[in-house]
């Protein structure tokens, strides 16, 4: 491909850009909105609904879904440029990560038309918040080990289990869980959406060591549901938690591109304090060439068409996540003692908190490494854990 090929590929990508930019300069922002990641709290959504039915009007929500579900079908390339936009404007992309980016698509690849009529549009609005109920106490890396059971009845279903680490489960409308609906295993795993409010789903919030609280238990004590509460087929589970898991790593990668936009607060804070020394600098240089690196690693996963599931995704998670967690901890070393009271800094603070959690969600460092080990390198599978 020649130079002139190249740029009238790059061409639709920044025209977008630069309208969302535009656009993001004169939207109404509801009162109280800031960019609070992935996630909001309890306390943030109503500003976080708002925020979204406003992007959905203008057509900016769901960027990558199809145009029959209110999406414009956007490129990789083109949902990082909304994301860099909107970090670099200061406020979030969507609600929330779980309903648009997991959910609807993967309701359009397993669910009947009945599901997609019924909570996609809504999604997209943001007057439904979803919560996905994967992860439990004793099955986090290890997914497959879920023992929340679902057993078929007359009239439906019936849950009994415990999920953890659920994030915006005390502000969701919907859960989307997997459940165990036979045997030990993959093939005896199901997924099912759970109304948030049906009685016997109790929701614990957890307090975070950052003050927050996002993260929720969610007990499911003989919850009944419809029938129809069955997305895919009985025992299809794990290959719709695998879809869910390959769009929340790409979406991981979307968030990352706030990363420059971070190291330029991290010197601005080091230089007004006089800390800007020999090491902070190349420290600083050094994250700098990992970003680019990692941005260049986005384009060649986008260029080559990669899939969701696909090894580059586990590299670019990988990346990611482990360059996110050293600017976080060289922002505390470059605010020094004020790290510890400093509220004008607080971003820079929240970032290093953030910056650990993300080397976990969404498949942790390990398991990315074991990922690259085993499907990229071929190296010998690890041994299987005794039962
Ligand atoms: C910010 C955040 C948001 C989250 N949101 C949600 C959510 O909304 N819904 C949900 O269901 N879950 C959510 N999670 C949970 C997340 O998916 C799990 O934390 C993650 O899968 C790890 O599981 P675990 O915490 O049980 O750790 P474990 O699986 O117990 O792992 C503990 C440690 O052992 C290591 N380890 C485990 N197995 C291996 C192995 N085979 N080889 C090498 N090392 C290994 C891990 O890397 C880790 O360091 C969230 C987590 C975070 C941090």
């Amino acid at each position: 491909m020649d130079d002139a090929e190249d740029a009238a590929d790059a061409e639709p990508v920044e025209r977008f850009r630069a309208e969302v930019r535009e656009w993001l300069r004169s939207a109404p922002r509801p009162g109280g909105l800031h960019d609070y990641g992935p996630t909001p709290t309890a306390a943030d959504i109503p500003a976080g609904r708002e925020w979204q039915r406003t992007l959905a009007a203008a057509g900016y929500a769901c960027l990558h879904w199809p145009r029959r579900w209110g999406g414009r079908e956007a490129t990789v390339a083109e949902q990082a440029a909304l994301a860099e936009e909107a970090a670099q404007a200061g406020v979030p992309r969507q609600l929330n990560i779980v309903g648009p980016d997991l959910v609807g698509p993967v309701l359009m690849a397993f669910g009947t038309q009945a599901q997609c009529d019924r909570y996609l549009p809504r999604i997209r609005t943001g007057e439904d918040m979803w919560c996905q109920l994967f992860s439990e106490p004793d099955a986090g890396s290890d997914l497959a080990a879920v023992r929340t059971r679902a057993r078929r009845t007359e009239t439906g279903w019936v849950v009994d289990g415990q999920k953890v680490w659920t994030s915006g489960g005390d502000g969701a409308e919907y859960g989307l869980l997997l459940a165990r609906t036979g045997g030990p295993g993959h093939g005896g795993l199901s997924v099912l959406v759970v109304p948030m409010e049906v009685p016997g789903v109790a929701v614990r919030p957890l307090p975070q060591m950052d003050g927050e609280s996002k993260f929720n238990e969610v007990f499911l004590t003989g919850v009944e549901l419809a029938p129809d509460a069955l997305v895919g087929e009985e025992g299809q589970g794990w290959r719709v938690a695998t879809a869910t898991l390959g769009r929340e790593r790409l979406s991981l990668g979307a968030n990352a591109v706030g990363m420059f936009r971070a190291l330029d607060d991290l010197v601005a804070a080091a230089r007004v304090r006089g800390r800007l020394d020999q090491y902070l600098r190349e420290q600083v240089v050094d994250l700098w060439i990992r970003a680019w690196l990692l941005r260049a690693t986005w384009e060649r996963a986008i260029a080559e068409g990669a899939e969701p599931g696909a090894p580059s995704f586990s590299v670019l998670k990988l990346l990611t996540s482990e360059t996110q967690r050293a600017i976080g901890d060289l922002g505390v070393e470059a605010l020094g003692p004020d790290a510890m009271w400093s509220e004008d800094d607080e971003p820079l603070v929240r970032r290093m908190l953030v910056g650990h959690a993300q080397t976990i969600l969404g498949g942790t460092s390990e398991i990315q490494r074991n990922i690259l080990a085993e499907r990229v390198l071929g190296l010998p599978r690890e041994p299987a854990r005794p039962t």
